[in-house]
């Protein structure tokens, strides 16, 4: 029978590091177990740490925090308080039986060739804190699928993980802050940037001044990369959009166009722009899958992601089930970093202990400063409304299962699907390798918009939901409990 610990936790990026580290000094046993090869997540990816490289804080914010927690994890884990899974994933988690008893997380080795001796395939725990975070948004547009288009997040996975640069002469598109560490990482590694397109008009910061002024080191930061876009030339272009990429096998060019404030496309305004990399962002979509899996309550976002509902202390509506950082609201590493350490002392709180209040009030000052900062971001950086009417028929929505949008139009108009499930279930987009974690969001927002309706939480939470949340092999699904 294996041991019961008193909280595992789901994520090693900023906030389930964060949870980990402050439950283990607390005295509580841990189990952290990540998807990842080395702690970080997606804001402090870095080179591979057996082979260190002088410069592994390049291209990072917050890179003492990370590495104070990197080492107060070392220690944790060498006094047997914490007990860590590297490159394992949770494709599983098991209500308890009964009251009193454990949650069960079943979990196996990230497939890609790699040993993995570190992780155990069950673990069971009283209290779950879940820190999934998130990835890329993406919206497809016509030539999306040639080689040569890659995610933002991508691009900078390349350059923060393996200092690799995905092309010499590039376009950075879509929408949000985000865009513009890609475009500064890509200039700095050597890439010419042509320009940043920015879908939005940038006026929503100007309607919400004083939830941006929650958060002055931001204003420093966008400071920092406006004279970063000087240094390299790199042009901000409001309002513009990549709407086509072209190419044969590969991306040689790009049309950028004006949009007007609702993302309609100006007519006669299309340029061709030859580059070999189109690096395109739409925000983040949080990773829902585990939130979803135990029946956690969500709702939709400012940003129309479906995230988790939590209170101040980080728990979720199910009993034992904490939730911290983007999956509860993309709002960025420091609200990610503060709701972890929330979520073990909350975690604390329920086995009668006593953290310290101070230190709680100001852990939810900064969750609620961030998550203003946020929702203006979000406010000023929407998916433009009318993003559909740049695809054509023959545009891929679906890159696993290769279906095109006249596909998904022709689900509704000769079949009569009528929202996103019924769509996917007569077309298949998501039905692929990736499970719709690409062409999810664009799905639902589609199915919404050809219904001539708004998306709602239920369109997406269908796209989140899956009874094993990541691949399996038959073995671990035949394997009881080792
Ligand atoms: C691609 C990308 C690039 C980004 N770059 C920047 C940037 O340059 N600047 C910036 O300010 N913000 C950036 N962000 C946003 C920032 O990373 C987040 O705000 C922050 O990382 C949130 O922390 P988190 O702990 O919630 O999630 P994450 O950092 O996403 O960490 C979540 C961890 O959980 C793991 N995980 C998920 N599911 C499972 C499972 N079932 N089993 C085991 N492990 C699992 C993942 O592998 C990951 O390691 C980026 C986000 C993404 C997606």
């Amino acid at each position: 029978m294996h041991e019961v610990l008193d909280v595992a936790v789901i994520g090693a990026g900023p906030a389930g590091l964060s949870a980990a580290v402050h439950a283990g000094e607390q005295g509580l046993r841990v189990a952290l177990i990540d998807a990842g090869i080395q702690p970080g997540g997606q804001y402090w990816r870095h080179p591979d740490e057996n082979h260190p490289v002088d410069d592994e804080a390049h291209g990072h914010h917050h890179w003492k925090t990370f590495t104070d927690l990197r080492a107060r994890l070392k220690k944790l884990r060498l006094s047997g308080s914490i007990a860590y899974s590297s490159h394992s994933q949770v494709w599983f988690i098991e209500r308890p039986a009964a009251d009193q008893q454990p949650w069960t997380l079943r979990i196996n080795a990230v497939t890609d060739g790699r040993d993995n001796t570190d992780s155990s395939r069950v673990v069971r725990a009283q209290r779950v804190i879940l820190c999934p975070g998130g990835y890329d948004r993406q919206l497809p547009i016509p030539g999306w699928d040639l080689p040569g288009t890659m995610a933002a997040g991508g691009v900078q996975a390349l350059l923060k993980g393996h200092r690799s640069l995905a092309g010499r002469k590039a376009l950075v598109a879509g929408t949000g802050p985000f865009l513009l560490p890609v475009a500064v990482g890509l200039a700095d590694a050597g890439a010419e940037v042509i320009s940043i397109c920015e879908a939005g008009d940038l006026s929503g910061w100007l309607k919400n001044t004083t939830r941006a002024a929650q958060m002055p080191s931001k204003a420093i930061e966008g400071a920092q990369y406006a004279a970063a876009l000087l240094k390299h030339h790199i042009a901000y272009k409001p309002k513009t959009v990549v709407s086509r990429i072209n190419g044969d096998t590969e991306v040689s060019s790009a049309t950028v166009s004006k949009v007007d404030a609702q993302g309609r496309l100006i007519v006669g305004s299309e340029r061709t722009v030859e580059v070999d990399l189109v690096a395109l962002g739409w925000g983040f979509t949080p990773s829902m899958e585990l939130v979803i899996a135990v029946g956690a309550q969500t709702r939709q976002d400012v940003d129309e992601s479906l995230v988790a509902v939590v209170d101040e202390l980080q728990h979720s509506s199910v009993e034992n089930i904490y939730i911290a950082g983007e999956a509860t609201g993309v709002g960025g590493a420091a609200m990610a970093i503060a709701e972890g350490e929330l979520a073990a002392y909350s975690v604390l709180i329920d086995m009668n202990r006593r953290p310290a209040h101070s230190r709680i009030r100001s852990l939810q000052g900064i969750v609620r400063r961030s998550r203003a900062f946020a929702q203006a971001m979000h406010q000023a950086h929407p998916v433009p409304k009318h993003w559909t009417e740049w695809l054509t028929d023959d545009a891929i929505i679906c890159r696993c299962e290769e279906v095109t949008y006249g596909k998904v139009c022709q689900s509704r108009d000769d079949l009569g699907a009528q929202d996103a499930r019924s769509v996917k279930l007569l077309a298949r987009p998501g039905m692929g390798w990736c499970q719709g974690r690409v062409c999810g969001f664009a799905t639902a927002k589609i199915a919404a918009e050809i219904e001539g309706r708004k998306m709602r939480p239920e369109d997406l939470v269908s796209t989140h939901k899956r009874s094993l949340t990541s691949p399996v092999t038959l073995e671990d699904l035949g394997t009881p409990d080792n």
